[in-house]
């Protein structure tokens, strides 16, 4: 039988087929089959990677070599070339490319098929000496470091003394004698570190080039960065290699190598963007060792190839309909393109390329919703320099990803991650960034450094993850060593707190204060796209003016749930709620709770004012009456404190008579002062006011002991609380109906919903609904108006689910509280599961998810699609939504909109993104699977 096909050449790869031939390797298969200058190739399939990881024989199957060997035979055709040839060789690539794009998670060797004969042959053929060493010392090095492992910092070294030694300031100023040495001594490096010599079989580099990638993708940082970025093996699925023809763009002046995107990847604008080094070989930009020119620049270096980077442009674009993000090299004046993906861009220059690329005809209005993760809009939200902060500028270097950042400087990865993991917000500051700091990116506010540009590690990386970076900052000079940086002449040590801002650029010592982001024009108007195309409709919690407010702003079409217990918290409301907790009588109680409703009611007022008739969903008081009290422990300390007091205060009339005997002279230098002292407190101890607040006090802990529970939130909260203290509610459903009344009375709109929490039994809503409707009367009566509302439910209990049947019939709405929900489906408390063994069955695969992030559709998502058929066949078309956490997260908006809620409701930030997410979800529904 013939052995499973592997390998394909660029002409003939499935251009659609990402998993099959890795993202790269599909875009080079499409370039060169709709005629772009692609340097001839051929990709080894994903296929060939997972046969190779998973077999447990070590190396490459025979028949995949001889795959490789008869395409490299065509490319010897196709190119004139041979490999290994001393006369006319062949030198490859060898790339890594997944079905998902990793940047620089995955390993790449350049220069392949030089030895000591093809290097000659090479020289004879280009006279250019210097080009071939600056190749082969680069193979040799990557070779060593990628397919032997041997550390970068061991070629670093050589390579900084030789530069020493010739006073040679940068790489361009080695001559070829100094590449020369320099590749000799990274041979002797090579056979130190590996006991054998540099392998001069140019098959054989191929074959360990391959391997090596292969492995690669078991690799550390490239499983760091699957994890981090939850890409599944359904996304990518192994890698596929990629052996493509060198070009070269070190060749001398007329030669040069660069990366671009179609448009601004900050921004959006429309215009090439990108930067570009002559003479420089493609690595030189993306490790951001040197730093390149602006793209805008070439024009006038090569004005001859900037057009048909232009035109490049607009092909990849019309081809892709999309963003595109490549590298092209220059080999003596021809343009090159070396690959291509789609540009991974900050959340602004997404929606301004999806509004303008609809305007322009390349997408329609859906195209344009979905090619944005609604995750994304999370970066709206990164805060920006405040303008009117005064703050000198430290330094500048190159605004490489938008946003501002302040925290303490760390120098390395490692220390980023630790300082983050003691809850520090930290910078990191580096030269320059490589992949294995990857953890070192997810544990920062932002990123600084001082070499690369704007298409460097550092910025690629930090954009994608919507960080701030500043890069290319040259005046800071790094002793990683002694973990210091000095900028400007001002010393910096680990710890301390700069503020960096990726926008301008700039680089600030200290905190400088930063401000929320506005919303851009063109999010509003994708946001209205996606409202037309969801079904589910998004609306906000909050449980103030203000956060009504944003909610608004956000676009939020109603409030899923004020919590009104929220309401208490201002300072002058918080002693009103304590005296209604420690009241003796039902008056006492009642007291209280008369002057608490004004406040309320005024609170609502407002609420409904700013929602205009949109509906406000009031829950009433849920948590356990005690939250509102201090904790035992605190006030046992404060009693005992305040009988100290008591003592100090005795035994300070004392103190001058006793110092007298001690040390005379001392009593007569603080004397005066003693006695005003003395003559102070004696006054306190007169009005008695310790006494009295130690009585207080007691109270307060007496009271306190008395409401403590062992397992309060599972006690007597919510509805219970409501049924035992009817007042309480009494007074919030008063608040409620006399608000709408006002505002009614007053022109306004109102839609209120009042919402009864921890519900199990329809027999605890009837009660509630009793007093809603004595009230209703009442106030309907008092205000000689028809206020209308809707009395509904939270489910939150298992065994309000299993009732959903009968509780609908009582209750007009219900609400998904999935905190509790999932509190209670899981026997997990969220407060103890979420620092103590969560994390551990999330990194064991235990649990896919935090389940109190992402709602779990298969256990807790199975009671709700339960609940809401038993619901709506008793009350059909019922409004059933969700308001727990997770309701903001896209995956579980996906699912909701699945099992056909009404609406979901979320943080006011949040609304944007489950607008998009909502529209998203109803565009994808076809392929949402559910197991
Ligand atoms: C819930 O349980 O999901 C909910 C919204 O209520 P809370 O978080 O206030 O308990
Ligand atoms: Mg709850």
């Amino acid at each position: 039988m013939a052995a499973k096909k592997v390998v394909f050449s660029f002409e003939e790869g499935d251009a659609s087929n990402k998993k099959l031939l890795g993202g790269k390797g599909a875009n080079l298969c499409g370039m060169t089959q709709i005629g772009l200058p692609v340097p001839p190739g051929f990709v080894i399939s994903t296929e060939a990677c997972l046969d190779y990881l998973g077999s447990k024989k070590k190396g490459l199957k025979a028949t995949v070599m001889e795959q490789v060997r008869s395409a490299m035979v065509d490319l010897e055709k196709k190119t004139g070339k041979g490999l290994g040839s001393a006369k006319n060789p062949l030198l490859v690539s060898v790339r890594s490319g997944a079905a998902m794009s990793m940047p620089g998670m995955m390993d790449t060797i350049l220069n392949l098929g030089l030895n000591e004969d093809t290097a000659k042959a090479l020289i004879k053929q280009t006279k250019n000496e210097r080009f071939v060493y600056d190749a082969y010392r680069r193979l040799v090095q990557l070779f060593g470091s990628v397919c032997m492992s041997i550390r970068d910092e061991a070629f670093d070294e050589v390579f900084s003394r030789i530069k020493k030694d010739r006073g040679a300031e940068t790489d361009i100023d080695l001559d070829a004698d100094g590449l020369k040495e320099a590749t000799d001594a990274f041979m002797e490096v090579f056979e130190k570190e590996t006991g054998s010599p540099f392998p001069q079989d140019p098959y054989m580099q191929l074959e360990k080039a391959i391997q090596a990638v292969f492995d690669s993708w078991m690799g550390k940082r490239a499983v760091d960065y699957r994890r981090e970025f939850n890409i599944t093996k359904d996304m990518a699925n192994g890698t596929a290699v990629n052996i493509c023809t060198m070009v070269f763009g070190n060749m001398g002046d007329d030669s040069a190598t660069g990366v671009a995107f179609t448009r601004n990847p900050g921004t959006g604008e429309n215009r090439l963007y990108g930067e570009y080094m002559i003479n420089a070989q493609g690595e030189d930009v993306v490790a951001g060792i040197r730093t390149p020119k602006p793209i805008r620049e070439l024009r006038r270096d090569m004005p001859k190839v900037y057009p048909e980077l232009e035109e490049l442009r607009h092909t990849l674009e019309d081809y892709y309909q999309e963003v595109q993000d490549f590298e092209f090299t220059i080999e003596k004046g021809k343009l090159y393109c070396l690959q291509t993906r789609n540009g991974k861009m900050n959340a602004a220059a997404f929606i301004r390329t999806s509004i303008d690329m609809v305007n322009e005809g390349l997408l329609n209005e859906v195209d344009a919703i979905l090619r944005i993760q609604p995750e994304m809009l999370a970066q709206f939200l990164h805060p920006s320099l405040d303008p009117n902060a005064k703050a000198d500028v430290l330094a500048q270097g190159l605004p490489a990803s938008p946003g501002a950042a302040s925290g303490r400087i760390v120098f390395d990865a490692d220390r980023a991650e630790i300082k983050a993991k003691l809850g520090e917000k930290v910078i990191l500051v580096r030269e320059e960034t490589k992949p294995d700091d990857i953890h070192g990116f997810f544990a920062s506010q932002g990123i600084l450094t001082s070499r690369g540009g704007k298409t460097s590690h550092a910025a690629v990386v930090a954009r994608s993850m919507g960080k701030p970076c500043v890069s290319g900052c040259e005046a800071i000079q790094i002793n990683q060593h002694a973990k210091e940086a000095v900028i400007s002449g001002v010393t910096l040590h680990e710890g301390d707190v700069i503020t960096i801002d990726g926008t301008t650029g700039n680089v600030f010592q200290g905190q400088v204060p930063t401000i929320e982001p506005e919303f851009v024009e063109d999010l509003l108007v994708l946001l209205e796209w996606a409202d037309d195309v969801a079904e589910l409709k998004v609306m906000a919690n909050a449980d103030t003016p203000e956060a009504v407010a944003k909610a608004r702003k956000y676009g939020a079409v109603g409030i899923g749930l004020c919590r009104t217990e929220r309401m208490f918290n201002q300072p002058e409301r918080l002693p009103i709620v304590q005296e209604m907790i420690l009241a003796d009588s039902g008056e006492e109680r009642k007291n209280a709770l008369d002057r608490l409703l004004p406040f309320q009611r005024e609170d609502f007022k407002e609420i409904f004012r700013i929602m205009d008739g949109l509906p406000v969903t009031v829950r009433l008081l849920d948590p356990p009456i005690h939250e509102f009290l201090p904790a035992a422990e605190e006030l046992v300390s404060e009693i005992e404190n305040l009988r100290e007091l008591r003592k100090t205060v005795e035994g300070m009339s004392a103190l001058p008579d006793t110092l007298k005997l001690l040390d005379p002279e001392l009593l007569n230098k603080y004397a005066a002062n003693l006695e005003s002292l003395n003559v102070g407190l004696s006054e306190l101890k007169g009005k008695h006011l310790a006494e009295e607040l130690v009585n207080n006090k007691e109270v307060m802990l007496q009271k306190v002991r008395s409401l403590a529970e062992t397992n309060p939130m599972l006690g007597h909260r919510g509805v219970r609380l409501g049924i035992t203290y009817p007042e309480i509610y009494a007074m919030q459903i008063r608040a409620v109906l006399e608000a709408a009344a006002e505002t009614l009375q007053e022109g306004g709109k109102v839609s209120p919903e009042i919402m009864v929490p921890q519900v199990c039994t329809q027999q605890e809503l009837k009660w509630v609904h009793r007093y809603v409707e004595e009230i209703h009367q009442d106030v309907e009566k008092t205000f000689k108006i028809k206020v209308p509302f809707k009395f509904g439910t939270m489910i939150e209990v298992v065994r309000a689910c299993m009732r959903a049947g009968r509780i609908a019939e009582l209750a007009e709405f219900m609400s998904f509280g999935t905190n509790d929900l999932t509190q209670a489906t899981f026997s997990f408390s969220r407060e103890d599961a979420e620092n103590k063994f969560l994390p551990l069955y999330n990194e064991r695969g235990i649990l896919q998810h935090n389940p109190f992030e992402i709602l779990d559709i298969k256990g807790v998502g199975r009671l709700m699609a339960i609940t809401v058929e038993w619901a709506r066949k008793t009350r059909k078309g019922m409004k059933i939504g969700i308001c727990g956490e997770q309701a903001g997260h896209p995956e579980t908006i996906r699912f909701c909109h699945h099992i056909d809620l009404s609406y979901v409701s979320c943080s006011p930030p949040r609304v944007p993104i489950a607008r998009l997410a909502a529209a998203t979800a109803k565009l994808t529904e076809k392929e949402f699977v559910w197991v």
